[in-house]
């Protein structure tokens, strides 16, 4: 919304690259191929990645754009819309880079806690955003690393509610239960970032999509750097998209071995947090992680106020069993002693 954009931007015009047909290209300071095709630069806004994403999505391409990854559309936001002193406001706990990139574009962070970690109070943040001022509230949904997953009523009032422009970060929507698109209707503050690091299981390609409408699409992309996506990220992802089914498949397997894990945690006394991602989110003794460790099965661990939490991502199968198996053997050795 042009109403939240930082006055430098409102008047600066995006790097444009037109694409030409051509017989002889000497026009970009390109070098002599060796390997094909990649001398030359990439299509700077990913034209057919984002066509093929837009029909997925039932929207229009210019409601769109890529990035380097989710976390460069969450930078590019800042960039664009906030100035050096303004506030963006999240809940705590919460991923952790959004306090890191607000300090880099040299804003004010604060996070609103979740009662027990466990629930948003939507009319406590509501007037928490007031009382901050925030210039940009971020919304995670499902949060990470807690799992919870906010209802639409509660995302759509915060929206509605707060004079700030909202980030909807829903790097984990695909796996919650659901329509996967229910989101996807406009408000004019609405910026939803989606990812491919994780249900689509391509973090190695860094890739990442903004949806939102026409005009917020056009005024971040005057702060994107040109070329941004890289050509073989572009081409893994378009692959990707036209390959859906194995998408699903995974996700599926992933909902089921969350549940089995959930069931396996708690017939040991460890309570999950109720997870709409591909992790769990619990409390437990240092022995269980040092035992998980000690055997090379990396959970991740958390300090300073989240100091005795874990949080264990959902793997295959055979994964997921190596770390029953660790578990179960920190329990019998306890037993023996008894
Ligand atoms: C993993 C994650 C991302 C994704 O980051 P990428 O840069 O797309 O890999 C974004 N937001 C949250 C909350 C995440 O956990």
């Amino acid at each position: 919304m042009e109403k939240y954009l930082r006055e430098e931007i409102k008047s600066l015009v995006a790097y444009e690259v037109i694409d030409r047909d051509y017989k002889v290209k000497l026009d970009a300071n390109e070098g002599i191929e060796w390997i094909k095709g990649l001398n030359r630069y990439p299509g700077d806004r990913s034209d057919e990645l984002r066509e093929e994403l837009a029909e997925q999505l039932g929207r229009n391409k210019d409601e769109i754009l890529l990035g380097n990854g989710s976390s460069e559309l969450i930078e590019l936001v800042m960039k664009a819309y906030l100035e050096a002193g303004e506030t963006v406001a999240s809940f705590s706990p919460t991923f952790s880079m959004y306090r890191n990139f607000t300090i880099m574009h040299k804003g004010k962070y604060v996070g609103y806690p979740l009662e027990n970690m466990k629930k948003l109070n939507v009319d406590g943040f509501v007037e928490f955003v007031h009382e901050e001022k925030a210039k940009i509230v971020i919304l995670t949904n499902p949060n990470n690393p807690t799992g919870l997953l906010i209802p639409k009523e509660d995302i759509v009032k915060i929206i509605k509610s707060v004079d700030a422009m909202v980030i909807l970060d829903e790097a984990y929507i695909e796996f919650s239960d659901g329509p996967q698109n229910e989101t996807m209707e406009e408000f004019e503050n609405l910026i939803i970032l989606r990812t491919f690091s994780k249900a689509m299981s391509l973090a190695g390609i860094r890739l990442g999509y903004m949806v939102s409408n026409e005009k917020n699409i056009e005024y971040i992309n005057r702060v994107r750097s040109p070329f941004n996506v890289n050509m073989l990220t572009q081409e893994m992802g378009l692959k990707a998209l036209k390959n859906r089914e194995t998408t699903s498949k995974n996700i599926e397997i992933i909902k089921k071995e969350r549940e089995r894990m959930r069931e396996f945690l708690q017939g040991k006394g460890i309570e999950p947090f109720s997870s709409a991602a591909n992790f769990l989110f619990f409390t437990t003794s240092k022995e269980i992680f040092h035992a998980l460790e000690d055997s090379a099965v990396l959970i991740k661990g958390f300090s300073g106020e989240l100091e005795g939490y874990y949080r264990l991502t959902i793997g295959t199968p055979e994964e997921n069993n190596s770390v029953i198996k660790v578990i179960e053997e920190v329990q019998n050795k306890n037993n023996e002693y008894k």
